[in-house]
C-alpha cells in the first residue's frame, strides 16, 4: 500500500454526475449525503452500463459451452481477472481467485489452508482491531484443530503496538492475519513490516485488504503477502464478488474448499481429481457479471488514480476532524488524519450512536452506527457503539460541512431534551 502526496487535487464535481444515486434527494428534498462508504460504495454509470451490456449481449455460462456466446462471456470474465491481477500486481492471473467477497475469501483460506496445515498448539496471530470476518473463521479453525489465537494489541489511539509483534511470535506461529486498514479506526497499518516479521518467524500471512484496495495502490509482490483478500462492492463494483489473491505455490498445495462443477479435472462415482488454478477454487457457476462489473470499476478507479483518491480522502478527513472538533463533546476513535484512510469514527458525549445516525439521517446524511462488526475492538476502547462517517472519491468538502451542521443540530436537540 503506497501513497504519494504529489497528485493534483481531485475535483469530485467533475465526475459526480457519473453516479446517478448521488443526485437523489430524500426526506422532503434534502440532498442525499452518502458517508457510509466503508460499508459499501456507490457505482458509476460506467459500471452499471458494463453490467447491463453483459446481460444484454454477452451473457452465458463461462468455461462450459462450446458456443460463441459462452466464449464471449468467458473472455469478459477472464478479462476481469486480468484487471484484478494488474490492479494488485500479482505475478500470475491464476493467483486471482474470484469469491463472493472478503468474508468468503478468508473462510476459504481458513478451511482449505488452515485445516490442512494447522494442528493443536499451532498459533495464529491476529490483531485487536480486526473485523469479525478476520476473527470468526480463525476461531472456528481453532475449535476444529485446537490451534491457539493471539492478538497484537493496539494503543488507545488505535495503532498496532508493533513492539509486541516479535514477542508474540514463537516457533509455533503458522499464520499472521492482519487488516491493512481498520474499518473503524481508519488506521493504515504497517502491513509490509508485519509481513516481514511473520516471514522471519516462518509464518504465512493474510492481509485483509477490504478497506485498502479500494483507496490506495496495492502491490502484492512489494508487500510479499501470501494471501490478500478484498470485496468488489467496497470499490464501486457490484456486491457478490470478491477476490482471494494467493501465491501460486500456496494455492497449488491447498486442497479445494467447495466441491462441485468446474473445480474438477475428472470425476468418478467415488472420487475426483481437482482442476488447475484458478478453477480449483471456483466451484459452480462463479459471479460472472459481478466480476465483469468489478473490472469496469477497476478501470474507473485507475483512470482517476489512487494517489489522487488518497489525497482527496485525506483532505475530507482533515476537514471532518476540524469541524467535529469545533462542535465539542466528540471523542474520535483512531489516530490523527495523516495516519488514516477516509474513515472518521466517533462517540458523541451523551448521545447513543444509533440516535446520532437517526438524527443525521433526518438531515439526509447517511452514516453507520453500531459496532461495525468489531465487537472486540469496541470492548478494547471501552465503548458499546460508535458512529462512523466514511468517505470516497465522490464526496465533497461541502458534504463534510453538512455533516457538521447535522451533528450540531443533533447535539442541540439532545441538549434541549436534557434541560
Ligand atoms: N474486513 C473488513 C476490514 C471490512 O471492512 C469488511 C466489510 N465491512 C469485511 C472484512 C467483510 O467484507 P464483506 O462483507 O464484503 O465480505
Amino acid at each position: 500500500m503506497t501513497t504519494v502526496d504529489t497528485a493534483p487535487p481531485l475535483d469530485p464535481q467533475s465526475f459526480r454526475s457519473d453516479f446517478p444515486i448521488l443526485n437523489k434527494t430524500i426526506h422532503d428534498g434534502k440532498p442525499l449525503v452518502y458517508l457510509d462508504n466503508a460499508s459499501t460504495t456507490q457505482r458509476p454509470r460506467q459500471v452499471i452500463d458494463a453490467i447491463v451490456r453483459m446481460y444484454e449481449s454477452e451473457y452465458a455460462n463461462v468455461h462450459r459451452g462450446i458456443h460463441w456466446l459462452s466464449d464471449q462471456s468467458t473472455d469478459r470474465y477472464e478479462d476481469a481477472r486480468e484487471k484484478v491481477r494488474q490492479l494488485i500486481n500479482a505475478q500470475h492471473r491464476h493467483e486471482v481467485i474470484f469469491t463472493n467477497g472478503t468474508t468468503a475469501a478468508i473462510n476459504l483460506v481458513a478451511r482449505s489452508w488452515g485445516d490442512s496445515n494447522l494442528k493443536s498448539g499451532d498459533e495464529i496471530i491476529l490483531t485487536e482491531m480486526e473485523h469479525h470476518a478476520n476473527l470468526v473463521p480463525w476461531q472456528q479453525l481453532a475449535e476444529r484443530t485446537g490451534c491457539v489465537l493471539k492478538h497484537i494489541p493496539i494503543t488507545d489511539d488505535g495503532q498496532l503496538v508493533m513492539d509486541t509483534v516479535d514477542s508474540l511470535m514463537t516457533n509455533r506461529t503458522r499464520l499472521v492475519a492482519c487488516t491493512a486498514v481498520s474499518n473503524v479506526l481508519g488506521t493504515i497499518n504497517p502491513v509490509k513490516q508485519v509481513i516481514q516479521r511473520a516471514h522471519d518467524a516462518g509464518a504465512v500471512t493474510l492481509v485483509d485488504a477490504a478497506q485498502s484496495v479500494p483507496h490506495m495502490a496495492t502491490d502484492v509482490v512489494d508487500l510479499d503477502a501470501d494471501f490478500l483478500v478484498f470485496s468488489g462492492h467496497k470499490m464501486m463494483g457490484p456486491s457478490g464478488v470478491g477476490v482471494l489473491y494467493g501465491k501460486e505455490a500456496l494455492l497449488d498445495a491447498m486442497p479445494p474448499f467447495l466441491g462441485g462443477g468446474s473445480m474438477i479435472r475428472r470425476v468418478k462415482l467415488d472420487s475426483f481429481e481437482p482442476a488447475e488454478l484458478p478453477a480449483k477454487f471456483e466451484a459452480g457457476t462463479p459471479p460472472i457479471v459481478p466480476a465483469v462489473g468489478l473490472g469496469a470499476a477497476i478501470d474507473y478507479l485507475q483512470n482517476i488514480g489512487f494517489d489522487a483518491i488518497h489525497q482527496h480522502e485525506l483532505l475530507l478527513t482533515k476537514k471532518a476532524h476540524q469541524i467535529l472538533e469545533g462542535i465539542g463533546g466528540i471523542r474520535f476513535l483512531g489516530p490523527i488524519p495523516e495516519l488514516k484512510s477516509g474513515i472518521v469514527a466517533f462517540v458523541v458525549d451523551g448521545i447513543h450512536a444509533h440516535d446520532v445516525a437517526q438524527l443525521l439521517d433526518r438531515e439526509g446524511v447517511a452514516i453507520r452506527a453500531g459496532h461495525h462488526c468489531t465487537m472486540p475492538l469496541h470492548k478494547r476502547l471501552k465503548i458499546g457503539a460508535s458512529s462512523r462517517a466514511s468517505f470516497y472519491l465522490y464526496n465533497t468538502l461541502e458534504e463534510i460541512e453538512i455533516l457538521g451542521q447535522a451533528l450540531e443540530k443533533a447535539r442541540s436537540v439532545f441538549q434541549r431534551k436534557r434541560s
